[in-house]
């Protein structure tokens, strides 16, 4: 039988599980059209996709393989194929909820095999002793390390594999049954190019090894370059999870501190794990209904970085600029949006999926329902970040505020972290704050009750 590869987060040849498997393969990657008639047409990932999948395509063929590329919907496509007479497709999991439709859908088209390839556990592996999956992370946690073995993170040969006959040399776009043949340009799918600056996935592990040690401490530091860059790269498989894994167990037997990095990748799996065993996190909360408002004005001026807040507009601007934002950041970010202006979680969440580079349903979605206290094994509702506090405590000389917020650069660094600063003075091209931090902790707290 011709199996059909789709490549979708796993856009890399190295330790590939799609190209582990045997036989006649027609290697392919879909634009999807439902996704893409969504997005702003400068929208960055596309950009970033486009150029990993000429990559990709670049490398297969130096494997004697190649990529089809497709531009349409799915369910398009697949009809297409199976016409052709392709009945396998394989794919890497993929645990929102599009994508499980999406899944479905062509699972009852042709015999639909998934892999593992993006995380180290299966779902259904790491289960408490009554069957059910784990709800707090810790005991997560140590059940993945009992299980783990290095088995887990063997890398992935290449297997025995015949390219199918087929005209690879443009993009194939198809629509209501009918094949065009487009040139392969982003142009040609209507967006533009952006400049995404990112290391390779090697050099990013190569620049992260020396930091490891103090990853732990320094990783909440908005003016360190502590943590590992990795997230985009983990999103898009240009890295295959089993290869950073690999590298930390390198850096283990030199006698290197690898624990707190680990845990974080398995916090990465943790969520996609939740996401997969309860779908409704996507959009219901878990715990509580918090208060919400509809303040359209308080999303306007958060979105615009305008809320009065130094450290919450930077993380914006960091957000709108680079397509990232600091870990820390966002989880001020979080607990401002949904505690301070209590807009809904969701509101965020999409505000981020707009924007972020990294963005990864299970990993946004739970944190934001972390962040609002209302997910599984959620931060508590009652704690409420005070951004001068985190500022003061994460970015003492401001460097991160005056980075991304150019019009505070001759303010002193400890005016930055003081509220009755900000609550008095006029600052020319910055407003004044929102809503007090006292008051916003208030408000939040007697609404909760
Ligand atoms: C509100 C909010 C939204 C977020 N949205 C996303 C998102 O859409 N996509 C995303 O990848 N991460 C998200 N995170 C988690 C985290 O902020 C990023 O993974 C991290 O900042 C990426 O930078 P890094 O690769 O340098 O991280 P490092 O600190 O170097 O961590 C290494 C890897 O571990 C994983 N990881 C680290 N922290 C977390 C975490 N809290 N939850 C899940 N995985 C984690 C990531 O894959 C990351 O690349 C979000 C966090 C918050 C608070």
């Amino acid at each position: 039988m011709k199996k059909v590869l789709w490549f979708r987060r796993d856009l890399r040849v190295d330790d590939s599980m799609l190209l582990a498997t045997e036989g006649e393969v027609l290697p392919i990657f879909i634009f999807d059209t439902n996704i893409l008639n969504t997005l702003e047409k400068d929208d960055k990932r596309i950009s970033f996709i486009f150029e990993q999948v000429t990559k990709l395509k670049a490398e297969l063929q130096a494997l004697g393989l190649d990529l089809a590329i497709f531009y349409g919907t799915p369910l398009e496509v697949f009809t297409y194929l199976k016409a052709l007479g392709f009945g396998e497709v394989y794919v890497s999991v993929d645990y929102d909820s599009y994508a499980r439709k999406r899944d479905e859908e062509i699972a009852e088209l042709l015999s639909f095999y998934p892999l593992n390839d993006c995380y180290l556990f299966e779902p259904m592996e790491v289960l408490k002793k009554d069957g059910t999956p784990y709800l707090v992370f810790t005991p997560y946690y140590r059940a993945c390390k009992e299980l783990y073995t290095k088995f887990y993170v063997l890398g992935y040969k290449r297997g025995e594999q015949r390219l199918s006959t087929f005209d690879y040399s443009v993009l194939w776009s198809i629509k209501d049954g009918v094949k065009t043949s487009l040139p392969l340009t982003l142009d040609a799918l209507g967006f533009e190019r952006t400049n995404v600056e990112l290391l390779s996935p090697q050099k990013t592990l190569e620049r992260f090894a020396p930091k490891i040690d103090k990853y732990a401490i320094e990783r909440d530091f908005l003016d360190i370059d502590a943590a590992s860059h990795l997230s985009v790269h983990l999103r898009f498989g240009t890295i295959s999870i089993r290869e950073v894994v690999r590298f930390l167990v390198q850096l283990k037997a030199q006698g290197h501190e690898t624990e707190p990095f680990f845990r974080q990748l398995i916090f990465r799996e943790f969520y996609a794990y939740l996401l997969y065993h309860f779908p409704k996190l996507a959009w219901e909360n878990y715990k509580y209904n918090p208060p919400t408002s509809n303040d359209t004005e308080a999303y306007k001026r958060f979105i615009n970085a305008q809320t009065g807040y130094p450290l919450v507009d930077a993380a914006v601007m960091e957000l709108l600029t680079t397509g990232v934002m600091h870990n820390r950041a966002r989880m001020v970010v979080g607990s401002f949006f949904t505690k301070h202006l209590m807009l809904p979680w969701q509101q965020g969440e999409a505000f981020f999926a707009k924007h972020l580079l990294d963005y990864d349903a299970s990993a946004n979605v739970l944190s934001w329902q972390w962040c609002a206290g209302t997910g599984i094994d959620p931060q508590p509702y009652f704690r409420i970040f005070n951004p001068y506090s985190q500022s003061l405590k994460f970015d003492k000389e401001a460097r991160y505020i005056k980075r991304f917020l150019p019009q505070l650069q001759s303010i002193p660094a400890a005016l930055l972290h003081k509220e009755a600063y900000f609550m008095t003075q006029d600052i020319a091209g910055y407003p004044r704050p929102i809503i007090g931090h006292d008051s916003a902790r208030k408000r939040f707290l007697s609404c909760f009750a």
